[in-house]
């Protein structure tokens, strides 16, 4: 078992304080994989210092002097990226093959559109011809907590980490406890790059520890929070006598139009989506509504796919499903699948249980519920398994009623031909993010959401806003 008992502090690898010891899980066989110390007080207090103490020199830092650092990183991180996508597949399960592509991939992405933004981005501008002695300067907010879920561990990591790094501040990262040895990784990845001693640090830890010590702490500036909506309260409330910025990624339960116009692949492309990572995302398309002249045939089609979507182990190669990260997480999905069978949905594909075969490790069969309504629990709560729910629709407004009909708002999709159409639905969908027929999202793009979602906007220029202050000055010399 590896021994990751360490924190990275000032620029060190420090022992904790106290011990606190907890083991990390490999969910594809129930086998403790490592250990990490869980920090105390003392832990986060030594982290904010040295933190404290780098902010001045770093915020003054060039634009050239950190995309520097930032592209002997990025250097580093694609050198070691086999390493980065077994930690991956390790602590929380996705495939190897996922893994190697989308969850190391998206690191890799982020810190690449980040230092474009990075590049292109003015920290100083005038406010306009009006006013010619008028300077609005961006200036980094200061010392940031930055804390992360497991589900993609370094597209959350990266996220924060780079834009925080590229605006100047310093930070203490806490990743979740649950799949914390891809961000040590990160860690000695950031070392080895060489940026100050300070400006970087991580200390393990749960949510109610050190999670909590940071969101309350008078010497941090922010919180950027990626995870559920129930902990994003949590922060908001423990944030709130400090005044810090909170900037919240949270939960979400996206609907998916198809339109009867749709094209061939929708639905295949759209179940598959919902599946993908064991629908541990939190943008998952997990409402499958469709449009009533093709809903039988929907359901067939969405019934046969989950039917040939296996699940394995993760260290395996394929196109298969992972585990789910815990045994909490199986439990919960369990809950939830009787809860749907209970509440009167037709289970047309998977429901309780594990896979044949596969009785060890955090396994769920890939299950699809149709004729379900937008009420049910299993179209209202994040289940974040492989769990697909279908609601069929009989007009625009209808689809577009359902689909807002919730308290998340973070991406929902569109399946028509009709261009006109998909516009005019997405205009009308209150979420962050709305994806057509299936097209990604643009290198740089904001990721956010609406309503119970959050509020923040990662990810390119956006992602490195999050970050700054705005400071208007007058009578500036030209
Ligand atoms: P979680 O909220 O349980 O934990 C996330 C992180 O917050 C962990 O590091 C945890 O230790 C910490 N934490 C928990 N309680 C805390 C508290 N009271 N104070 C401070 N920190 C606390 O979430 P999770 O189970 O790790 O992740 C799954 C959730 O994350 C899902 O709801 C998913 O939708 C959401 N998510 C959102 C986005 C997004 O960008 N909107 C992306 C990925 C995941």
């Amino acid at each position: 078992m590896l021994d990751k008992r360490a924190f990275y502090i000032n620029g060190q690898w420090v022992s904790p304080i106290q011990t606190n010891d907890l083991e990390v899980i490999n969910p594809s066989n129930e086998a403790a994989c490592a250990v990490i110390s869980l920090g105390g007080q003392a832990d986060t207090d030594t982290a904010v210092s040295a933190a404290k103490n780098a902010f001045n020199a770093w915020s003054e830092t060039s634009k050239e002097e950190r995309v520097a650092l930032l592209e002997k990183l990025l250097e580093i991180y694609m050198a070691r990226s086999e390493e980065m996508a077994e930690a991956i597949s390790t602590e929380m399960g996705a495939p190897i093959a996922l893994a190697k592509t989308a969850q190391c991939g998206a690191g890799v992405a982020h810190i690449k559109n980040i230092i474009r933004a990075l590049k292109a981005f003015e920290f100083e501008r005038p406010l306009g011809k009006h006013a010619p002695d008028n300077m609005i300067l961006h200036e980094p907010i200061g010392v940031c907590g930055l804390i992360t879920p497991w589900n993609w561990p370094m597209n959350q990591v990266a996220l924060k980490v780079i834009a925080a790094l590229a605006a100047g501040c310093t930070m203490i990262l806490k990743p979740s406890e649950i799949s914390p040895l891809s961000s040590m990784l990160f860690a000695k990845m950031i070392d080895e790059a060489g940026f100050p001693a300070g400006v970087f640090n991580l200390v393990n830890g749960d949510g109610l520890g050190v999670g909590s010590q940071l969101s309350g702490h008078p010497d941090i500036d922010m919180i950027s929070f990626t995870g559920s909506t129930r902990a994003g309260i949590a922060i908001s409330k423990n944030a709130a006598d400090t005044v810090k910025r909170v900037s919240l990624e949270l939960g979400g339960k996206g609907a998916n139009l198809v339109f009867a116009d749709a094209d061939d692949k929708a639905i295949t492309r759209g179940v598959r989506h919902c599946f993908n990572n064991s629908g541990q995302s939190c943008n998952a398309p997990t409402r499958m509504l469709v449009e009533r002249p093709i809903y039988d045939k929907a359901v067939q089609t969405a019934a046969k796919v989950a039917e040939q979507t296996t699940a394995d182990i993760a260290s395996k190669e394929g196109r298969h499903i992972g585990p789910v990260v815990s045994e909490l997480q199986y439990q919960k999905i369990q809950t939830l699948i009787n809860k749907g069978i209970e509440e009167g949905a037709k289970l047309v594909a998977g429901g309780l249980g594990k896979p044949e075969g596969l009785n060890k490790g955090y396994f769920v069969r890939p299950t699809v519920f149709a004729d379900a309504n937008n009420q049910m629990t299993i179209a209202q709560e994040e289940i974040f398994g492989p769990v697909l729910t279908i609601i069929p629709f009989d007009s625009e407004e209808e689809a577009i009623a359902i689909a807002n009909d919730t308290p998340y708002g973070l991406t929902n999709y569109i399946q028509t031909q009709d261009g006109e159409k998909a516009n005019r639905v997405a205009r009308q969908l209150r979420s962050g993010m709305v994806q057509i027929n299936g097209q990604p999202m643009g290198a740089g793009s904001p990721f956010g959401g609406y309503k119970q979602s959050g509020n923040g906007r990662e990810g390119g220029i956006w992602g490195l806003e999050d970050f700054l202050e705005v400071k208007a000055v007058t009578g500036w010399s030209s």
